[in-house]
Formats: structure tokens, sequence, C-alpha cells
């Protein structure tokens, strides 16, 4: 995920009532984009007001009349910079599909090819066959953070999320279940948790407040920063104008250095240590590998809050689908894409320099042989893969792309379960964390064998509890519990197992051994023999993750997110840093987890933003 900003004024409102002050005034936030090619008069003029929200578009006046529109294209006869332009969108994850509606509002004839039999990829709920009827399961997505980023991809056709999507705040956030059987709340109301903090260790209340002020400041600057401009080189990280409002409002050095640091600045208690840090599970990190800026994760469920779709996360996707539909985009499903095609064009490695590969991408080939021609090849699927699998035509570059990213660090992977209880679980929330009470023992390695999950060991794992919002995801005195058990990726577990000099054990004992550790920990911490009230249950393994959505060693929360995976150092935009070069093939583009921004479905859709106004800038030139 799942870190974001909040486009907001000077000051950010920690939940109900309290405001932050910042040390320095809101930069960067709204923007003004003024497009105009007279020289050609064939290239539209378009202005985005300072809300982000009207914008007219004034076309060609040689081409088409001067006509103009205010922003949303739907049942408009105008031109925009895609028209007469076709675009293909590799994949319908949440990236693909908002992609989709922003370059069918331009005007582009986007074709979304999907090679699943429904759309969402990772977001969505699902309801198992077999005895688990009637109980509705978000299998991917289940917090849904920062609701301004989804409210603004719908803002930016011109429609309103609230037509397509309804949203509740899920209150309180979070429980968190420490090892020693004793739970905290991320609270909402400051002055409740300052209280509920106070109780644990003297003056952490007043602590806490002096934390999240930071924390949320480095939201706020560090999204201005790096997230909604894209970064593409160190220069970047010396860019006074980019990095000095960040610089000022939070110490630096605690920035950088590990998130564990900088709690224990903080904070005596493992335990209130642990609350604000174990948010780091989101991007593949650990408290103690994760630079300190990734408070801004905690920051955004205390101060924007956590939300629920209603209905589940398929409204997501579903409200994402509707929103490309309306726009004109199809989708076509079952249709996998095997290579993305390009060709050479002469002169222009030359005329671009830089890392170009003279090559500009001509449409797709899918699986079935078809071959689709298109201007613009937008590609969402998990990146690592796209370079591994789809771009043979771009030869030694790719490859050695390829081989790059096959070498980074990858986030987890995890073994989901879906279990029907014919009970409530009484003692917990909507959203649940259990905590090892080895906490920094936990996180490092990841389970990679079945002894890792023997007792007493504990673990760290997420349990999401819905009916304690929408009655209506179980039949009634049920419920439909998930649990995320992080496990390592696969290729991390391959390697755990050869340096400890064990076989790599099956995916079937994996899972029983966690199913054991689990059961027991609910057992020990007195919510009951949870065996006793299953009465269905389907699970994920991590080669499933790689198999069902194409994810590279099943790290379901792709690429991770450590310094040198972020911002310019993370895939796949040309950067200025020789060694990190990417491969720039004209007209590709690539949105999604493992690109910038990163993982979780607001950066995602954060991303798009970013490359649509790319790809607007490069056809609006073209
Ligand atoms: C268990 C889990 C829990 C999560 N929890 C949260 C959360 O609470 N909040 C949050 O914000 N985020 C969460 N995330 C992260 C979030 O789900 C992802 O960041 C986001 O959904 C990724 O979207 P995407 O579009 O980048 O990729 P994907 O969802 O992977 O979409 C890519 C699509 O491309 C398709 N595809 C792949 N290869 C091909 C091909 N060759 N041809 C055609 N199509 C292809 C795939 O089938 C897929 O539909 C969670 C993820 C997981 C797995």
């Amino acid at each position: 995920m799942w870190m974001d900003g909040r486009e907001g004024g000077r000051h950010g409102r920690a939940s109900d009532g309290l405001t932050i002050a910042r040390t320095v005034p809101k930069v960067f936030v709204d923007r003004v984009a003024v497009m105009v090619s007279m020289a050609t008069m064939s290239a539209p003029v378009r202005v985005q007001g300072k809300d982000g929200k009207r914008r007219l578009t004034i076309t060609s006046a040689r081409a088409s009349g001067l006509v103009a529109r205010t922003s949303g294209r739907a049942n408009v006869a105008c031109r925009g910079v895609g028209d007469g332009k076709t675009a293909i969108v590799v994949g319908g994850g949440v990236g693909g599909l908002g992609m989709a509606s922003r370059l069918a509002n331009e005007g582009f004839d986007v074709t979304v090819l999907e090679k699943r039999e429904d759309v969402g990829g990772r977001c969505r709920s699902e309801e198992f066959a077999g005895g688990g009827e009637g109980y509705r399961f978000d299998t991917g997505p289940s917090l849904l953070l920062l609701p301004d980023r989804y409210r603004e991809q719908f803002e930016s056709v011109g429609e309103k999320m609230e037509d397509y999507l309804d949203i509740e705040r899920v209150d309180p956030a979070y429980r968190a279940h420490f090892g020693d059987h004793s739970t905290l709340d991320l609270l909402y109301d400051i002055e409740a948790m300052r209280k509920q903090l106070d109780d644990v260790e003297f003056g952490a209340g007043g602590k806490y407040i002096d934390w999240l002020g930071r924390a949320r400041a480095s939201l706020d600057y560090g999204v201005a920063a790096f997230i909604e401009r894209d970064a593409n080189s160190i220069l970047d990280f010396v860019d006074l104008s980019r990095v000095g409002p960040l610089a000022l409002a939070v110490n630096p050095v605690d920035l950088l250095l590990p998130q564990f640091n900088q709690m224990a600045k903080y904070f005596k208690d493992e335990r209130l240590r642990a609350l604000f840090s174990y948010q780091e599970l989101y991007v593949g990190l650990s408290p103690y590998n994760a630079p300190g800026v990734f408070s801004l994760l905690a920051a955004t469920e205390l101060t924007d809050g956590v939300w629920y779709p209603k209905g589940g996360f398929t409204k997501v996707r579903e409200s994402l689908n509707a929103l490309a539909d309306k726009k004109g985009a199809k989708v076509k499903l079952g249709s996998e894409v095997s290579e993305i095609l390009t060709e050479e064009v002469s002169g222009l490695a030359e005329s671009k320099g830089g890392s170009h590969t003279g090559r500009k991408v001509i449409g797709v080939r899918l699986a079935s042989g078809e071959v689709m021609n298109a201007d613009v090849v937008v590609a969402n699927p998990d990146l690592p893969c796209v370079w591994d699998q789809m771009l043979d035509s771009v030869g030694e570059p790719a490859k050695k792309e390829s081989e790059k990213w096959d070498d980074a660090e990858y986030s987890c992977s995890v073994i989901e379960f879906n279990w029907c209880l014919n009970k409530k679980l009484p003692d917990l929330l909507h959203h649940n964390v259990f905590l090892s009470s080895d906490y920094k023992g936990s996180w490092d390695p990841r389970p990679s064998t079945v002894d890792d999950f023997a007792a007493p060991r504990q673990h760290n794992f997420y349990c999401h509890n819905p009916v304690y919002t929408d009655e209506t995801c179980a039949p009634e005195g049920g419920s439909s519990i998930m649990i995320l058990l992080p496990v390592a990726n696969i290729r991390e577990q391959e390697k755990n197992c050869k340096k400890r000099g064990v076989p790599v054990p099956t995916e079937e004992e994996m899972v029983a051994a966690g199913r054991e550790a689990i059961l027991r920990r609910f057992k020990e911490a007195g919510h009951g023999d949870l065996s006793e009230m299953i009465v269905h249950e389907s699970v994920t393994t991590p080669t499933e993750w790689r198999e069902k959505f194409n994810i590279k060693h099943g790290a379901v929360f792709g690429l991770s997110h450590g310094l040198l995976q972020l911002a310019a150092f993370r895939p796949p935009v040309r950067t200025g840093i020789k060694q990190l070069d990417s491969p720039v093939v004209d007209g590709l583009h690539f949105v999604g987890a493992s690109t910038r921004p990163g993982n979780g479905v607001p950066l995602v859709l954060m991303g798009v933003k970013v490359v649509a106004e790319a790809i607007m800038k490069e056809q609006s030139m073209a």
C-alpha cells in the first residue's frame, strides 16, 4: 500500500477535531496544467483547475472547429489528445482499469486485455462454493486507506465516487493483540488514545501526539515531494524545492534510520513501539529495516482513517470497471498477452539519447496468436513479469532489465486462510493484527519451514473480521474470518532452506503448520477453539498467488519498498542515474504495485495519474 498524502491546507486534522499545526506552509499540492501547441494548431489546449476537478478542453480549431467541454467526456462530441489513437491496457487490475478510464476520457480507443475471466486482479471479494455459501471474504485488499485518492480517480474523468462507491469509516481502526494477550486499539479520538497510552506507560499519551504530528508531516511532505512528483534522478533528492519542506518538518535522520529507532525515541514499552510500526507488513518490510519515513503508514490510518467499501472490495473493482465502461473503454476477458510488440525506428535512439532503445511500441500478441495494433500500450501486470515474459522484441536491454529485477528485494508472500465460522468472535474488531511476543525475532527470517511454526513460537498475522461492520458478510450468527499469515516468498524460501541445509517443505505442509500455529494462538488468547467453529475453509498459497495473478515469486505486495527501491530507485521510468537506467520504448508505459510509487490501491491509483499525465504530454507532442 499504502502510503499516501492528503491534499489539504496548512493543517492536518487528527481525527475528531484536533488539528496538528505544521511548521512549514503547504506546497506542491494543487497544480495548474496548461499545454498549448500553437505552432501546429493540432494539439488541444487544456486547463486544469486548481481543485483538479474542472478542466476545459479546446481542441484544434483546424481539425474540428472550436469545441469546448467541461471535465468528463461521456456523451460529448469532442476531441481529446487521444482522438484517432488506440491504446491497449494489458491487465485489468486496479491500475489497468484506472488507466483505461483516464485514456478513454481523453479520446483514446481503449481495450483492456485481461487474462482472467474477471477484472480487479488482486482486488476482489469472494464467496466459496461447496459449503462456504453466504460467507463473503475480501481476499485481497481489506483496508480502504486514503479515500481521497479513490475519489480523485473518479473526479479526474468528471464523475463522483459517491455515485459508484459507498464507503464508511471503520471505528476503531484496528485492534492489536500482543503476545501476552493484552490488546490496544488504534483510536481516532485523540483524547481516548492519549488516555489508553498513558495507562500503559506514564507520559506516552503526550509523546504520541508529538510523534503523530511528525508522522503526519512525513506523510504530507513526503508524498508531495516524491509520490505526486516522479523522482527521476539523484538530484531530485537534493533539490531543495522538493525536499526542503519535508526536511524542515521532520528531522531527516529520523526519516532515514530504521523506523524502530524512531519508535524507541518516543516509547519504552515494546507494545507501543509495535503499535505504530507493524504497518510495515503492508509494504513487505519490517520495522527494523524500513526507513523512519514509513511512520506515514500508521499516520494515515490514525488521521485519514481506515474505511470500508460497503459490500466489500468487489465494489471497488466493480466501480472502477463501471467507470472505464462509461468512458467507452472495452474490456476483453480471457485474453492473455504473450508479447508486447515493438519496432525499431531509424534515428530514434540517436535523437532521444540516454537509455532509449530506438524502438516504439506497435501493439501486442495474445496467447491465442491474435495480434492487435496500438499507438500506446500500458502494462499493468507485476512489472518484473512484464520484463521477464513480454518484451523479447526489445532484445538485450530487456534481458538486462529482467535480470536486474530478478535480483531485487521482494516483499513477503502470504498464506491466506478464509474461514467460514458458525460463530462470531466477540473480542475481535473489524481489523486485527496479532503480534508476536518476540517482536524483533518474528520479522526475520520470514517463516520458511514447518519448524518455524513450532510451538511455543508466536507469529505476526492480520485478521479481517468484517461482520463487525457489515452483517451481510456471513449468515446470521456466523462470521467470515480472513487471516493473512506472512511467509517467505517462493524464491526466499528456497534460499532460506538451502542456507539451513533442509529440504523445501511442500505447501500442504506449510499450510498445515501455519494453520496449527494460528489456531494455537487464538486458543491461548482466549478466543476458543476455532477449529470447532470452522464450517468451510479456503486457502491461497504462495504458488497460487503467483499463478492466479502472475506475481513474481508469489510476493503478494510486489517489489519491496526499502530505500534502494523507492522513488527514483524504483522501476520503470528512465532515471538520471546511469547504472539505474531503464530501457525506454516510445509509447510503452507501466502501472501497478511493483512500479512507482508502490504497492496498495491508493498508491497504484496515484501512479495511474502520474503515468496518464505523462502519456498525454507525450501524445500531444507526437
Ligand atoms: C492479500 C493482499 C492484501 C492486500 N491488502 C491491501 C489493503 O488492505 N489495502 C490496499 O490498498 N492494498 C492492499 N493490497 C495491495 C493491492 O491489492 C495491490 O497493490 C493492488 O491491487 C495491485 O493492483 P495492480 O493493478 O498493480 O495489480 P494486479 O491486481 O496484480 O492486476 C494485474 C492484472 O494483470 C493481469 N495479468 C497478468 N498477466 C497478464 C497477461 N500476460 N495478460 C493479460 N493480463 C495479465 C492479472 O490477471 C491482473 O488482473 C493487498 C494485496 C494482497 C495480495
